[in-house]
């Protein structure tokens, strides 16, 4: 039987074990496939405080499970394919186990949306890409488009011109989502172009394993064009990681978890952090604040169900 089991290895999920395990809690926590989470396929964090010339993500994340290894945090390289919270204790279960536990605390983050189109499945790590700072120095010199209409699109285009000859960002309405000074930035941006009330339908060539072009329809007039490129970054938003808690906890329209109080959710135990409750901060360090306060709620949470 566990204290406090924590789900999820993002900033959230270690600042939460680094605490947890600081209370003398002993903390599992369980990794998921992507250790790290999200800032371990980032290259450059310039804007986590404490590091003045900047860290890159994947060394951040290292760093940050060192300290909560310092401490006694026990990991586990699995995935957690069910869980059952209508009692206590909870239980989780991977492919291989199940795991009693007192108290969880979830920070499974969010991962990157995709357009949805087969050959992008096909073609991703082939010239199609989420994440800029993590392959856009793959595109020296070529061209590139960037799908959607938001900040991210926006942040992505307009980091991508360092490498990039030219940027087009396709969108499928008239207007931008994103906020105007990121609007204007993009505008402004010689390298940059738009395509406006389209949507990408195809990629090609997914025989030849690489990014030759795209088929694009026009919304409004219903026309389809080719369209040539090196790369396809989809910049569309991100959805939290909430699959399995469907049904056993409160969650927004968009599948976020719904916190209160602090990280508690509507099933006392049950804690949040990071990204997978957050849709408006959804930084680095934001994310490591809230699982550091979910560890204190899981501790005083564990302090009064014991007397
Ligand atoms: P977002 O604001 O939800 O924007 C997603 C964009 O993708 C929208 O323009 C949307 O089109 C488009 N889209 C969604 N699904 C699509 C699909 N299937 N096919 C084609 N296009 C699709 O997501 P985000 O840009 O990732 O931003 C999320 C949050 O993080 C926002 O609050 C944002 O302000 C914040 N953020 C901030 C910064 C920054 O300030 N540095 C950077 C990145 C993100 P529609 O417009 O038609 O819906």
């Amino acid at each position: 039987m566990r204290n406090v089991v924590i789900i999820g290895s993002g900033p959230a999920g270690y600042t939460a074990a680094i605490y947890a395990a600081r209370a003398n809690l002993s903390p599992l926590l369980i990794e998921g496939l992507q250790i790290g989470g999200q800032l371990s396929i980032t290259t450059d964090v310039d804007n986590f405080p404490g590091f003045p010339e900047g860290v890159m993500g994947p060394e951040l994340m290292e760093s940050m499970k060192k300290q909560a290894a310092r401490f006694g945090t026990e990991f586990l390289q699995a995935m957690v394919s069910r869980v059952d919270l209508s009692q206590r204790p909870f239980r989780l279960y991977t492919d291989d186990e199940e795991i009693q536990s007192k108290a969880v605390i979830i920070c499974s983050g969010a991962s990157a949306r995709l357009i949805g189109i087969e050959a992008e499945k096909k073609l991703i790590g082939y010239g199609v890409s989420t994440c800029a700072t993590c392959d856009g120095y793959f595109f020296r010199g070529k061209e590139i488009i960037v799908v959607g209409g938001g900040d991210s699109a926006m942040e992505e285009a307009t980091f991508l011109t360092k490498f990039v000859s030219k940027a087009t960002v396709v969108h499928r309405r008239d207007k931008l989502r994103a906020s105007k000074i990121m609007q204007d930035k993009a505008f402004k941006n010689p390298k940059i172009d738009f395509v406006w009330d389209t949507v990408v339908e195809d990629i090609y060539d997914v025989d030849a394993r690489n990014v030759q072009g795209v088929k694009l329809r026009n919304l409004k007039n219903d026309e389809v064009t080719d369209f040539r490129c090196d790369g396809v970054f989809v910049a569309i938003g991100h959805d939290p990681n909430t699959g399995i808690f469907t049904g056993q906890i409160e969650m927004d329209a968009n599948g976020y978890i719904l916190t209160r109080d602090g990280t508690k959710t509507n099933v006392p135990g049950v804690f949040a952090a990071g990204d997978v409750q957050d849709h408006v901060y959804r930084q680095a360090i934001s994310a490591a604040g809230s699982g550091c306060m979910a560890a204190i709620d899981a501790e005083r949470f564990l302090e009064h169900s014991e007397h």
